[in-house]
C-alpha cells in the first residue's frame, strides 16, 4: 500500500539473481568491512535491529534505499561555502546541480517562492531562521540609522549598540509542557540565551492551544518573533489565526513543522493548518514524517530569502553536498501522488490507534489527535513517564516518555508517553495493527506497578513482557522492512 521498498511483500528475486539494492548495500559493507568491520557489523546490526522492533518513535521513519544510497558518495568531499553559482570554493558545479535540484523539487512539493536545503538538522535550520529575522528586523534598520551599507563599516560605538539591540529582542513560543521544542526560545538551547522568550500552551480542558490566551500574550509582550509548531501536541495547529497575531502585534510569523512537514507535504494538512500561505518563514527537519536523510530546510517569503541565503557562513558549516543530494531525492520521492496516500494514512492509523487505546480505558492528553502522534496520559496508571517507557522498551515497543500539560513529574521522569505513526506507516502497518498494538500498550501499562521508593523504577511481570514481545514479533513478521534489500 505504501512504497514496496520499504514495506509489503518481500521481494523475492525469482531467478536467484540478487537485486540492485541487495548487491548494492553488500558491496558497500564489503568495502567498509575491509577497514573496520566492526563499523561493517554495526551498520548490518541497525539494520536487523530496525526490522526487529516496533518503532512507534514519532520523531523517527525509514528512508528509501535511493534516500540512504544518495548520501555515500564523493560528494561528501566537496567544500561549497555560499549558495549555487555564488561559492566561496572552485569546481562546484556539481554540488551546484544537486542543490538546485533540491530546492526545485522542495519549492514545488510545498508550493514555496524559496526554498534553503543547506541547515545540517532542525535545529541548525531554526537558527538560520532566527538569524535572519533578527538581520532583517534589527540590523538592517540599525545600519539605516547609521548610514552604513554593511556591518563592517560600523564603528566600535555603533557596533556595540547593535549588538546590544540582538540581545533585547522577544520570542513567543509554545510552552515544553504543551508540546513546544527546546529551540523555541528555552535556556538550555541557544535560542533561549539570544531571546527573551514567554511561553503560550493549551487549554486545561481540551488540552488545545488556547489562541485567546496566546493573543492575549502576544499583545501585553509585544515579542519580535512567533513561533508556532510543536514536536508533542497531537492536535492540527490554526496557523492563519496565528499570523492575525503576529500581524495584530507587529511580528515575524515562524513555524517549525520539523515533526508535520510529510502531512503537509502529503497535503493533509492545508488551508489554515499548513504554514505556507501564513508563515514569513518556515522551518523544517527532512527526516521526521517527510522520510529523507537527517537534514533540515529553510522557506521563507522574498523579503527575507536573501536572509536565508546567508545561512551558511553565518551559522552553518560547509553544505553536506552528500545530504543534499539525499534531500533531492526525499524531495522527489514525496511529490509522487503515493506519497498523499502515504500521509493519510499516517493520520489513519494515528487516530485508529488513539480509539484502540481510548476504548481500553487509556486517557489521551486532549482526548485523541488530528496528526502523527498520540500522547499517553500515563498517571492513572500510577505510573511516570520513564516507568511505563522503559517498562515498554522490555516489551519490545520502543516509544519516549514526554511531559504532558501541567505534569506533576516535570520533564525528566513525565507523566506521558508520545507515539507516532510514521515509521510504521512506511512499513505498510494499517489499521488492524494498530489495534493490535492499542491492545499491547495496554496490556503492558496496566501489568506494570511502580516502585514506591522511586520514579524509574517498576515491576511487570516478565511472562507479560514476553508474551507482550512475542506477539509484537509476529506482528511485525507480516511487513519485512526494506523487503528488497538482503544482505546475505
Ligand atoms: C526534531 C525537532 C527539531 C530538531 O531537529 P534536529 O534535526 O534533531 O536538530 C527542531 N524543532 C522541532 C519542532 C523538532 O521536533
Amino acid at each position: 500500500m505504501t512504497v514496496s521498498d520499504r514495506g509489503g511483500k518481500q521481494n523475492a528475486t525469482p531467478d536467484g539473481t540478487l537485486n540492485a539494492e541487495s548487491h548494492a548495500f553488500r558491496s558497500a559493507l564489503e568495502v567498509v568491512r575491509s577497514v573496520e568491520p566492526r563499523i561493517a557489523d554495526a551498520i548490518a546490526k541497525e539494520l536487523n535491529d530496525q526490522r526487529e522492533s516496533l518503532k512507534l518513535i514519532a520523531s523517527e521513519n525509514y528512508a528509501s534505499p535511493a534516500v540512504l544510497l544518495a548520501m555515500g558518495n564523493w560528494l561528501s568531499d566537496k567544500y561549497a561555502e555560499g549558495t549555487i553559482g555564488r561559492r566561496f570554493y572552485a569546481g562546484c558545479q556539481n554540488v551546484d546541480t544537486v542543490e538546485s535540484v533540491a530546492v526545485e523539487h522542495a519549492k514545488a512539493l510545498f508550493d514555496a517562492p524559496y526554498a534553503y536545503v543547506q541547515p545540517h538538522s532542525g535545529i541548525d535550520a531554526n537558527l538560520v531562521a532566527y538569524w535572519a529575522i533578527l538581520a532583517d528586523r534589527v540590523e538592517v534598520p540599525h545600519l539605516k540609522k547609521f548610514e552604513k551599507r554593511q556591518i563592517n563599516e560600523l564603528t566600535d560605538a555603533e557596533w556595540a549598540e547593535l549588538r546590544q539591540a540582538f540581545g533585547n529582542q522577544r520570542m513567543l513560543g509554545m510552552s515544553l509542557d504543551a508540546g513546544g521544542h527546546l529551540t523555541h526560545g528555552f535556556r538550555p538551547n541557544i535560542s533561549g540565551k539570544m531571546f527573551d522568550q514567554r511561553s503560550y500552551g493549551v487549554d486545561r480542558s481540551t488540552g488545545q492551544i488556547d489562541y485567546a490566551a496566546l493573543r492575549e500574550t502576544a499583545r501585553e509582550f509585544k515579542p519580535l518573533v512567533i513561533v508556532g509548531g510543536y514536536s508533542a501536541y497531537p492536535r492540527k495547529v490554526n496557523f492563519a489565526t496565528l499570523r492575525e497575531i503576529a500581524d495584530e502585534v507587529g511580528a515575524t510569523f515562524m513555524v517549525d513543522m520539523a515533526h508535520f512537514a510529510g502531512l503537509v507535504a502529503g497535503k493533509v494538512f492545508t488551508g489554515d493548518h499548513s504554514p505556507f500561505p501564513h508563515a514569513h518563514i518556515v522551518t523544517t527537519t527532512t527526516h521526521k514524517s517527510l522520510r529523507g536523510p537527517r537534514g533540515g530546510a529553510v522557506f521563507a517569503q522574498p523579503e527575507l530569502s536573501g536572509q536565508v541565503d546567508r545561512g551558511c557562513p553565518m551559522v552553518l558549516g560547509g553544505p553536506l553536498a552528500h545530504v543534499m543530494a539525499a534531500k533531492a531525492i526525499a524531495f522527489a520521492e514525496a511529490r509522487q501522488p503515493s506519497f498523499q496516500t502515504y500521509a493519510q494514512q499516517i493520520v489513519t492509523n494515528s487516530q485508529a490507534l488513539a480509539e484502540g487505546l481510548t476504548k481500553r480505558g487509556v486517557q489521551l492528553v486532549s482526548g485523541g489527535t488530528d496528526n502523527h502522534l498520540v500522547l499517553i496520559d500515563v498517571h492513572p496508571f500510577g505510573l511516570t513517564g520513564r516507568q511505563a517507557e522503559q517498562a515498554l522498551l522490555d516489551s519490545g515497543v520502543v516509544t519516549n516518555r514526554n511531559a504532558i500539560p501541567q505534569d506533576p513529574n516535570g520533564a525528566w521522569y513525565t507523566s506521558g508517553i508520545r507515539i507516532g505513526t510514521p515509521a510504521l506507516t512506511s512499513r505498510g502497518l494499517g489499521v488492524a495493527e494498530m489495534d493490535q498494538i492499542a491492545e499491547l500498550i495496554h496490556t503492558v501499562l496496566a501489568g506494570t506497578t511502580p516502585d514506591a521508593t522511586s520514579k524509574a523504577k517498576f515491576h511487570l511481570d516478565p511472562a507479560v513482557a514476553d508474551r507482550v514481545h512475542k506477539q509484537a514479533h509476529e506482528l511485525l513478521a507480516g511487513f519485512p522492512l526494506y523487503p528488497t534489500v538482503d544482505l546475505g
